[in-house]
């Protein structure tokens, strides 16, 4: 099967994953609404992640910050002054590309080109005459560099109005918080403070669906950290970052580590998880071993200090920060791309199928009754269920028609409600992947489905 990403988009919009945002008015470039089983997906995926990284850790506390920060908060990131890529417009036909980009894909990544001046990329574009990759030409606009925070502005006193930032990252929001959660917490180095929430930014390519948007959620955490134990933090984190997204279905031969080379100045370690999209390899997420840098910018910034006391040995230190951040929607992308199964069967036709591990599935079960006159006893059955997950309810069309919808949307589950239902009080309950049926009583159902979509 070759599996492009027109195929999932073209699925996710007919059966109501994600549709183009403002539709009505012709969409609005790279933005997308998670539709009805779309949102059960992501919700799911959160749901997930926080069970694995916070639920199930004994010593990481969430947090939901605001996403309107002190502009201050921005000056000592970096983001004020360094947040913007170089970019450079093809005067022929318009279209907008990274200058950096250009270089590494000419020199299939043996340039760095983030070690270059503008000045030094525009002559390296022209020395090998690197033209545009969408209509080859070679017509660049100079290199102008383009500010990735979205800005917007707050009234404070009548007819003034300060910039403010629709944050480009989560992260901050822990930073901020470190010693609020570490004192209300009463929590002892190492632990780790995580987040799930909206971020921002003004991508200069924004596209392949999903995968780069200007809005996005990620799934974050920072791990406060004394420095004798921090690259075993990392190391620790690299793997258990690789295990959560082969445990939700990546396989194996879709994931690699890549490790940077290039580091920000005052980054001890950084690697990325890849998974191989239907566009190439690509970035899944990020572990970076940021060390001392951001709570001693805070610390210069706001004045206030920022140092961990440790209660042993009366030590007091600013620590090193490990952090883990994986996007939702690319995750997203990256389950979906995996799900997706064109299965021939025995009789000749093929079925959609999206092998979703059963705890990400949109709808745990669908409820179907075999005939319309058994609507009443299955509206029963699918009360009881739907107090304990996310359920649908079918009666539109032939059993097999209804089976097929349910497997393009990846329902683990369908129980079939027949005329021995309402003799014996048992149903048909048919498996996804096998399609394999088996008859079990209406009081075991709950029991049976909550062990299997267990994450
Ligand atoms: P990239 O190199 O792809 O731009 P990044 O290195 O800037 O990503 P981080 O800042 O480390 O990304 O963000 C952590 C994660 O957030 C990424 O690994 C990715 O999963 C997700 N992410 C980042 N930018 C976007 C975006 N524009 N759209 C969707 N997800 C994103």
């Amino acid at each position: 099967m070759n599996l492009t990403m027109d195929k999932i988009v073209n699925l996710c919009k007919t059966r109501g994953f994600v549709f183009p945002g403002s539709d009505i008015y012709g969409g609005f470039a790279n933005t997308w609404d998670f539709g009805p089983i779309g949102v059960e997906l992501k919700n799911n995926i959160k749901r997930a992640w926080w069970k694995r990284f916070v639920q199930e850790s004994d010593n990481t506390y969430g947090v939901d910050s605001a996403i309107l920060m002190n502009p201050k908060v921005w000056e000592a990131s970096g983001h004020v002054a360094s947040f913007s890529d170089p970019k450079m417009d093809c005067k022929n036909c318009k279209t907008r590309h990274r200058a950096d980009n250009l270089i590494e894909a000419y020199s299939k990544g043996k340039v760095n080109a983030e070690a270059m001046t503008n000045e030094g990329m525009e002559q390296y574009i022209a020395d090998n005459d690197i033209k545009c990759p969408n209509c080859g030409k070679r017509d660049w606009t100079p290199i102008r560099q383009f500010k990735l925070m979205f800005e917007t502005s707050r009234g404070t006193i009548d007819g003034e109005k300060d910039v403010i930032y629709l944050r480009p990252e989560t992260c901050q929001g822990e930073y901020v918080n470190f010693l609020n959660v570490q004192r209300t917490a009463r929590a002892k180095i190492p632990f780790a403070i995580a987040q799930i929430g909206k971020s921002f930014r003004n991508e200069i390519t924004p596209g392949n669906f999903l995968f780069r948007t200007v809005e996005f959620e990620q799934m974050e955490l920072q791990m406060f950290c004394k420095e004798d134990s921090s690259m075993d933090i990392y190391n620790s984190y690299k793997e258990q970052a690789l295990k959560f997204v082969q445990d939700l279905g990546l396989s194996q031969d879709h994931l690699r580590f890549h490790d940077h080379d290039k580091l920000a100045h005052y980054a001890k370690a950084a690697c990325d998880i890849q998974y191989l999209f239907p566009i190439g390899w690509q970035e899944l997420n990020g572990i970076h071993h940021r060390g001392t840098w951001d709570l001693s910018r805070h610390e210069q910034f706001s004045g206030k200090s920022l140092q961990y006391l440790d209660p042993f040995t009366n030590e007091r230190y600013i620590p090193n920060i490990i952090e883990y951040s994986i996007g939702a929607d690319r995750l997203a992308l990256a389950l979906l791309c995996e799900a997706y199964d064109e299965e021939l069967l025995e009789q000749g036709d093929t079925r959609v199928v999206m092998h979703f591990h059963p705890a990400i599935a949109p709808y745990k079960v669908a409820v179907l009754p075999l005939q319309k006159n058994l609507a009443d006893k299955a509206q029963e059955v699918l009360n009881k269920l739907n107090k304990y997950f996310m359920c649908t309810y079918d009666e539109a069309g032939s059993i097999g028609k209804r089976y097929r919808r349910q497997d393009e949307i990846g329902t683990p589950y369908c129980v079939t409600i027949d005329f021995d239902t309402l003799e014996d009080n048992t149903v048909t309950i048919r498996e996804r992947d096998s399609m394999k049926q088996i008859r079990l009583d209406i009081d075991k159902l709950v029991q049976y489905v909550s062990e299997k979509i267990m994450f």
